[in-house]
């Protein structure tokens, strides 16, 4: 019989989710169906019950519903835990196990797909809401020293706090001046708006090559994907040697889910090419 997974969330029909999980399936022969389901905003406990009654064997969990999907989970992972958030469920007899494959789904992206170690590289990560919750400790697992820098500095430094790790700190833009990061990555919401992110331009980019808050070689990555944002311009006119959007962040998100379902693997990169064609 064909087991049935979903995506939930509002809104939810612009989801490539239920398109990257079926190329999946083809590929390793899961016999699978994967469909987008729009919550009522106040009826995530009740669209997670009749799914479960229906026989789902689990579903993805997308904005706004993240948070309720880490209340209603009966088990919770580390990196779960970490996140606060899940964006995974697996159904199984009574128990709702909860994950959060955001982060090994960035870590992923960086490592294996752009070929760059987190290993001992300083590491920005812009924004402390969902999204970098969601990274934080995959982040810090792969061995970065990592700074959390937020229009409010105040929720970077919670967020920092919450680790017991001293390669982890948080604060606002302005104490970023004079320090230079091998890895920026973007997960605030200011691209949905074309908002600037306040980070100190380079003096010296590109008459006097480096110097700026982009060290030699360094990546700059956004989370958001599907246009340039101003990040991704600021990042290329300030000496970012590669700038890349979060498409395969949200490919490998999703492997990692399928992963956890179907105890196999599939391959990412033939994903990532035919959503980018
Ligand atoms: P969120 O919880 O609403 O948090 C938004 C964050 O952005 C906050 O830290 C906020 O700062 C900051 N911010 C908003 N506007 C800003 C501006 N103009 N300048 C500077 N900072 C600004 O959102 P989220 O769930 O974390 O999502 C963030 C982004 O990550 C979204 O674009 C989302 O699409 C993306 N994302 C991508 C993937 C993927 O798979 N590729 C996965 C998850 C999320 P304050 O605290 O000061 O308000």
């Amino acid at each position: 019989m064909t087991d049935r997974y979903a995506v939930i969330g509002n809104p939810i029909a612009h989801s490539k989710s239920p398109q990257i999980h079926q190329m999946f399936a083809e590929q390793t022969g899961e016999d699978i169906r994967y469909e987008a389901i729009e919550s009522p905003p106040d009826g995530f406990a009740a669209t997670i019950e009749r799914l479960r009654e229906a026989g789902y064997k689990g579903c993805n969990v997308t904005v706004p519903f993240k948070f309720n999907a880490f209340k209603i989970a009966t088990e919770l992972s580390e990196r779960a835990r970490a996140a606060e958030a899940v964006n995974t469920l697996s159904f199984a007899g009574d128990t709702i196990l909860g994950d959060n494959t955001d982060g090994a789904g960035l870590v992923r992206d960086i490592e294996q797909n752009l070929g760059i170690s987190l290993q001992d590289k300083k590491v920005l990560l812009m924004g402390a809401g969902g999204a970098s919750y969601g990274v934080v400790l995959p982040l810090l697992t792969a061995g970065a020293a990592l700074s959390i820098a937020n229009r409010t500095p105040e929720r970077a430094v919670e967020l920092a706090k919450k680790f017991a790790s001293s390669s982890v700190r948080g604060g606002g833009y302005a104490d970023l001046t004079g320090s230079q990061f091998d890895v920026i990555i973007n997960a605030t919401s200011a691209g949905l708006t074309d908002s600037k992110i306040p980070l100190p331009a380079s003096p010296l980019f590109p008459k006097g090559g480096q110097g700026g808050i982009f060290a030699q070689g360094s990546l700059a990555y956004d989370m958001m994907y599907g246009r340039e944002t101003p990040f991704m311009a600021f990042a290329r006119a300030n000496g970012a040697a590669i700038v890349v959007d979060g498409l395969g962040m949200l490919i490998e998100q999703a492997a990692e889910a399928f992963y956890i379902w179907r105890g196999v693997r599939p391959e990412t990169a033939p994903v990532i090419a035919a959503l980018r064609a």
